[in-house]
């Protein structure tokens, strides 16, 4: 059994971490600060002797003896990293920091969650480990690209002078049940907008892409990145499904699946907002023997469920008041 740390814990791909974790037999610290994530997310595990839910901002110091770390604590959605992007910054590099000192003093292996966003908008397409990106440090995302592209940068600094050993994946846009249906992402965004017949917000003219990963093949590939054991294999390693769209056939898709009324308005485009996004994944079935199973359709039909018992719930929870 092992000890094993997960910051974040109680979002979106954090909860599903640490319930697979915890099913595969191990025991389970889950730390949040519930600035994105939300307790209801892991009730279901509290009973469950090995999983301890902690309240806890990684900004600070956290102490634990524990074997692994997944380093997930920071908000993913551009609405939520935007609202206060300074904490988004010392959530990226502080609360790395202190995830890293904490696995030096322990000697924990870490796992840090970085992102497709440190190769910003990207002029080479698909994307590979060896671009180094194309971020504006001075735009409205750069506190989450620079955060995260500041943490990659200490996970190597902390492993080539202290030895500890690190993991980084660069995580593609991911979806599935579980995320939060406020928080600004497109996938839930148009899932909800199609499921009450509300207008579907297209950023733009809807050309730009995006490559959509379900949640369950992103856990195949970080558990197993986590798990090799070649300790000098530090990556970073693209974790994404390079089936690309646009956002256009995007919103076409959910008004399909959910036999929608909704019709599509446009919106303006966010400053920086990536005109193509496609990991090349060469890297992570070499190494990890790792690609994505789950293909657009069948995820997004599981999400649609899970987000059509949500609104049923909320109706009847509002009725009852
Ligand atoms: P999420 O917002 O659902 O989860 C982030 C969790 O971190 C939340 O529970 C939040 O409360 C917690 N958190 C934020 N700041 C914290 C702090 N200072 N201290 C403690 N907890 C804090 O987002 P997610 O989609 O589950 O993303 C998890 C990780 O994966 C993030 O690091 C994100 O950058 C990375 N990632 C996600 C995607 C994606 O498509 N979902 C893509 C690339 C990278
Ligand atoms: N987007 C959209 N309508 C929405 C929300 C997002 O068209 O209601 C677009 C957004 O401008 C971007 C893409 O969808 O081009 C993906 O946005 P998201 O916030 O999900 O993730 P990211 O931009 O970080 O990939």
């Amino acid at each position: 059994m092992k000890r094993i740390l997960i910051t974040g814990g109680a979002g979106f791909i954090g909860s599903h971490l640490c319930e697979r974790l915890l099913r595969e037999g191990n025991d389970i610290i889950c730390l949040d600060n519930y600035f994105t994530g939300t307790k209801q997310n892991v009730a279901h595990l509290l009973d469950n002797p090995y999983f301890e839910l902690v309240r806890h901002d990684v900004c600070t110091p956290y102490l634990a003896e524990v074997d692994e770390i997944y380093n997930l604590a920071c908000p993913a959605s551009p609405i939520h990293y935007q609202y206060n992007g300074i904490k988004t910054i010392k959530t990226s590099v502080i609360g790395t920091m202190n995830m890293l000192g904490l696995a030096k003093r322990v000697k924990a292996k870490l796992l840090q969650a970085s992102t497709s966003e440190v190769y910003g908008d990207p002029s080479i397409h698909p994307q590979v480990e060896s671009y180094w990106g194309n971020v504006n440090c001075i735009g409205e995302r750069s506190c989450y690209d620079e955060g995260k592209r500041c943490a990659e940068a200490l996970c190597l600094n902390y492993h080539r002078q202290n030895g500890v050993k690190v993991k980084i994946i660069r995580i593609f846009n991911t979806y599935g049940p579980k995320m939060h249906p406020n928080d600004g992402r497109v996938v839930s965004n148009f899932i909800m907008q199609a499921l009450q017949n509300k207008d579907i917000t297209v950023a733009g003219n809807g050309s730009q892409t995006r490559s959509f990963q379900y949640i369950d093949d992103l856990l195949n590939g970080m558990i197993k990145m986590m798990n090799t054991s070649d300790d000098s294999f530090i990556g970073p390693v693209n974790i994404g499904n390079p089936s690309e769209f646009t956002i256009l056939e995007l919103a076409q898709k959910v008004i399909d699946l959910t036999n929608s009324k909704s019709k599509i308005v446009y919106i303006p485009l966010p400053s920086d907002d990536p005109l193509q996004r496609k990991p090349d994944i060469t890297l992570a079935k070499e190494t990890l023997k790792w690609q994505p199973i789950i293909p657009l359709d069948e995820g997004l039909k599981k999400t649609i469920a899970y987000f059509d018992t949500l609104l049923k719930e909320t109706k009847i929870c509002q009725q009852s008041h």
